[in-house]
Formats: structure tokens, C-alpha cells, sequence
């Protein structure tokens, strides 16, 4: 599933291709925005925050998000797909390129002066020029008895974090992920731990979070209920942890993770 770093990566493929052309054709395949037409505008930017994604057009931001299932490609003027043209929710022409959404989980189109409406509640994004870690340590302790796991993947508090990167986090530092996140001894470290994570899977079409690429080693606990700890050898747990309907799998190590 993507988090903050595939994002990001996104974002960075998508500015890198579009940034500073103007678009030929503009196309939503969704009822909502179906006769907005943006042809003949510039695209200024794109750009990432947390697992949003904001193409900049003209004075308007097309906000997108992946969800479980959604990809952004490039393809060359009458390049096959290779995707049924059903899942295609946004199609971006220039004059050397097609740029298609498919599956997206949100595709909506938003003046630019109303971006905040869309993303100003999330927190500090670990991969964005503003990061806080201070902001979202703030943010973190607003609801001190949320578990530390929950509390990491609520966008509210800091952005980027999904189910992966909260799973590995816990570990690494020790964390039980079912502890108060006020109980959490050095939240500062937490944070400097998630930035370096994000960063160094951003570049990377494989992510992990052991330093290993190799498959079936990229992850310490993430997936890996049942099998035995990297570290120590005990077995390790799991459970699902989260609210009504937004339950994430969680794994940790009994040993390693009080
Ligand atoms: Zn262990």
C-alpha cells in the first residue's frame, strides 16, 4: 500500500514530466468533475503531501490520492495502456505526453486559494520543506491515551505514515504498539527515527526499513506475524489495532517490545 515516501516518488515523476507544460486535453472520469476542463492551462508544479497528491494547474490544484489501489503513468501519444480504460479516473495531455490516474481513492478538483479544504488538516508532512517534528509531537500528545501505533498513523498528527512504516517504527524503537502514546519515553527520537525512515525509502522502488532489499528481508516485524523475531528469535505477536473499519494488522515482538 502506498505511504508518505511512494508518494512522493509520484509526485517527483509526475512534476518531473508535466511541470511548466500546458496541458492539450484534460479529462476527470469522475461524475463530479466530469465537464471541468482545464485544456490550455499551465502545469506549474506537483508536488506530494504526505500521501496526497497536488497537481498544480493554472489557479487550480487537482488533488489526488492513491488509496490501496491507485498508480499515476506516463505513457507516449498512442502508447497502449496495458490497463483497462475503465480505471482511468484522470487522463493529463500535453503535446509529448499522456499522464493517467488509474483507481485513484480521491480525484477532485479545488480553486487553489481552497487547498487547505483538502489537505490543511493533516499534520506535518515527514518528507515536505515544513516539516515540524515539534508541530507533530504536539499533535501526537493532544490525545495522550491513543496507542503509540494508532496515534503515528493518524494523518491528523504527522503525514506520510502508513500501516508498514508504523509497524517497523515500533520495533526499532523498542515500543509496544498497544502502549499510551504519552507513555512513549523519547517521542523526540520517534520522529527523528520516522523522518530518516522516510527519507531513505523515497529514492527506492523497494522499501525497507532493515536496510536489506532483498525479498523477505526488507521488513523487522511489518507481515511477519507468527515467524520469529529478527532480533531475538521469540515468536512474534499480532492483532489488529485502529478504529471501526479503518483496523490495521499489527505485529510486534513480545521480547523485544515492552
Ligand atoms: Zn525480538
Amino acid at each position: 500500500m502506498p505511504e508518505g515516501d511512494t508518494v512522493y516518488r509520484v509526485a517527483q515523476q509526475q512534476h518531473a514530466a508535466l511541470a511548466g507544460k500546458v496541458l492539450t486535453g484534460f479529462e476527470l472520469r469522475v461524475p463530479r468533475f466530469a465537464t471541468s476542463d482545464l485544456t490550455g492551462q499551465t502545469i506549474h508544479e506537483v508536488v506530494s503531501r504526505g500521501k496526497h497528491l497536488l497537481h498544480r494547474i493554472g489557479d487550480y490544484t487537482l488533488h489526488t490520492h492513491l488509496k490501496m489501489e491507485g498508480m499515476w503513468r506516463v505513457f507516449t501519444p498512442g502508447e497502449p495502456w496495458r490497463r483497462p480504460e475503465f480505471h482511468a479516473r484522470a487522463v493529463l495531455t500535453t503535446a509529448d505526453l499522456v499522464s493517467v490516474g488509474f483507481e485513484l481513492g480521491i480525484t477532485e478538483l479545488v480553486p487553489r486559494h481552497e487547498e487547505a479544504t483538502v489537505v490543511g488538516h493533516l499534520g506535518p508532512d515527514l518528507l515536505g520543506p515544513d516539516w515540524d517534528a515539534k508541530e507533530a509531537i504536539r499533535r501526537l500528545l493532544a490525545s495522550p491515551d491513543t496507542s503509540v501505533f494508532v496515534a503515528l498513523l493518524d494523518q491528523r498528527n504527522l503525514a506520510g505514515i502508513g500501516n508498514e512504516f508504523a509497524n517497523e517504527l515500533c520495533f526499532v524503537r523498542g515500543l509496544l504498539p498497544t502502549q499510551a502514546v504519552s507513555e512513549v519515553k523519547d517521542l523526540p527520537a520517534l520522529m527523528k527515527l520516522a523522518e530518516r525512515m522516510l527519507h531513505a525509502n523515497k529514492a527506492r522502488t523497494t522499501r525497507s526499513s532493515t536496510g536489506d532489499l532483498r525479498p523477505g528481508r526488507t521488513s523487522w516485524v511489518h507481515g511477519r506475524r507468527g515467524l520469529p523475531c529478527r532480533r531475538c528469535g521469540t515468536r512474534l505477536l499480532g492483532t489488529e489495532l485502529g478504529p471501526e473499519l479503518q483496523k490495521r494488522q499489527v505485529a510486534w515482538c513480545p521480547h523485544c517490545q515492552r
